[in-house]
């Protein structure tokens, strides 16, 4: 709460006045929650607070002073009681969405509460214009403005300025509800910045030749203006358009062609939709042009800082997003992206568990995202590119030409025990990826690269491993450990069928199997405990083929 001389002025008796004559104001309700406020009740948990705060120039007299609940005024986490009271509302909008079965309120509940959504228009198309009257809200005269015709699609459009009263939501075209971010958006048109990109809609006569105008794109920056008292949107209208040219239209716009657009490794970075969703909103707020980078993953976190969780959740979801669907990741393909299935041995929790545990740094970055991109030392850039490395090693050394998906996985220890024949690298593949084991294979092979940094004395950042360019010696190390690993006897020892690869095993199991060479109740499962140092170099009968840091990736 701001601190108010002119409160600090008051004595007693006229703090108690001033607040009836607020209360009586407000009409008894708190001006955050909109529920009543007991004078007597919550006496000492009342806030007097400014409705526009000292520190963005409000005045420190009565007029700008409002009443609240204390716990009301404490989590508004807001400095503005107008945003936070505007919040409040969604909230309630949100919550009634959801006790109505679903994800959260759209344009539409905003719309209805505020009197929207209640007529339909009738468009007439005369002379290169739109000709159309807005009766329904008592506006007679006819309005014409001109028809535009896009080019190419043929499409016809026009721009205009509406009534809430003519706006429906089209959730098909746009299922989505509105998030948290909205905040950001209230607190910036709150904050007197105009509306850069106006709501896109269509309309077609249905019956009696009248038809809703469904407003298909923008929805939260419309939600935000209504929400603060907007009582009229401008938006684009497509005249009696192919709605399925418009909704492939509108989903290609938010993904692939952006892509097309700009660096790709910018946009794998940016292939969640949430993630480039909240980098787009903060472009428009900032007055970015399209392809501006120029900004930090950090400066998204400050920005959107009701949701400052998930939006680094984004972040890494983003850059997980990137590495699992680019085409020079070759372990993708024995990935079950839905559990563990037979025929593929990795679940994608697996991979989760393991090369994202270790490997992905999952705070925000401070650096511009397109720092030092064209020289290909961009961080996030590093990360992916080498991320893919080590996952395409793995590939290279356990599944590529050794797991056969006619065999599968189903039973495979079963099978083994009943007298079955199973390949030994097939059986390999199957081992080692289960996920507990891949767990612990990735701590092991993340020691091999802090010992590599520590042994010749150089600086490393902990949590950021693959934020710097590997050297070739210790990609030569990584292999080397990998396939001096994969020649260890118990992967192919079918008496292990039982006790060691029978039961559901945890972490801590192979933890223990590797630091010391036995199961915890003491079985013998490696001949001696993994010794890094013997692990790094390597052995007869080892291929010593160079790995190559693809430019692909
Ligand atoms: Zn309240």
């Amino acid at each position: 709460m701001t601190r108010s001389k002119y409160l600090a002025s008051l004595t007693d008796e006229k703090r108690r006045q001033l607040e009836r004559r607020l209360h009586d104001r407000q009409t008894k309700l708190c001006f955050i929650c909109d529920e009543v406020i007991d004078l007597v009740l919550h006496k000492g948990e009342i806030d007097i607070d400014h409705i526009d705060p000292l520190a963005k120039d409000g005045l420190d007299a009565e007029n700008n002073f409002a009443l609240t609940h204390s716990s009301c005024n404490r989590s508004k986490g807001t400095s503005n009681l107008e945003v936070a009271r505007r919040l409040a509302e969604f909230e309630r909008l949100q919550e009634q969405a959801r006790q109505a079965g679903k994800r959260g309120a759209n344009l539409g509940d905003v719309l209805e509460r505020h009197g929207g959504s209640k007529a339909q228009l009738r468009i007439r198309s005369k002379n290169g214009n739109a000709e159309f009257s807005l009766s329904e809200v008592g506006l007679n005269e006819i309005r014409r403005v001109p028809l535009l015709q896009d080019k190419l699609s043929g499409m016809q459009s026009f721009f205009t300025s509406l009534p809430l009263e003519y706006l429906h939501h089209d959730d098909r075209i746009n299922p989505r509800s509105i998030g948290s971010n909205i905040r950001g958006l209230i607190e910036e048109f709150r904050d007197s910045r105009p509306q850069l990109h106006v709501a896109l809609a269509w309309w077609e006569a249905s019956e009696d030749d009248a038809g809703e105008i469904k407003v298909f794109d923008g929805q939260h920056k419309a939600a935000a203006q209504i929400l603060l008292g907007v009582r009229e949107l401008p938006v684009r209208i497509f005249v009696t358009p192919d709605t399925n040219v418009l909704l492939q239209a509108n989903t290609n716009a938010g993904g692939k062609l952006r892509q097309v657009a700009f660096d790709t490794a910018v946009m794998r970075h940016l292939g969640s939709t949430l993630y480039a969703e909240r980098v787009n909103q903060f472009r428009n707020l900032r007055g970015l042009s399209d392809n501006d980078y120029s900004f930090s993953e950090q400066d998204l976190v400050r920005f959107f800082r009701g949701e400052q969780r998930e939006m680094k959740r984004y972040i890494v979801d983003a850059q997980r997003d990137a590495v699992m669907r680019a085409p020079a990741n070759s372990l993708v393909e024995f990935v079950e992206w839905a559990g563990k299935g037979a025929n593929r041995p990795l679940s994608y929790t697996a991979i989760e568990r393991s090369f994202f545990k270790e490997f992905l740094y999952k705070e925000a970055l401070d650096s511009s995202i397109d720092q030092e991109l064209e020289q290909g030392t961009n961080p996030r850039q590093l990360e992916r590119k080498q991320l893919i490395c080590i996952m395409n090693l793995f590939a290279e050394v356990f599944f590529i030409g050794k797991w056969d998906p006619e065999i599968g996985g189903r039973r495979i220890e079963n099978r083994l025990r009943d007298g079955d024949t199973i390949q030994q690298s097939h059986l390999r593949a199957w081992r080692v990826a289960r996920e507990e084991v891949l767990a612990n294979l990735l701590r092991w092979l993340r020691l091999v690269i802090e010992n590599y940094f520590a042994y010749t004395g150089q600086m490393y950042h902990n949590d950021r491993l693959l934020h710097q360019q590997l050297p070739d010696s210790l990609w030569d190390r990584m292999r080397n450990f990998l396939t001096n690993i994969s020649s260890l006897p118990c992967w192919i020892d079918r008496d292990f069928s039982g006790s060691i690869f029978g039961p559901k095993r945890n972490l801590d199991f192979w933890e223990r199997v590797f630091r010391t060479g036995k199961t915890p109740d003491g079985t013998q499962v490696l001949a001696q405990p993994l010794d890094l140092s013997q692990l790094i170099v390597p052995r007869e009968g080892n291929s010593k083929g160079r790995h190559e840091l693809t430019n692909s990736a």
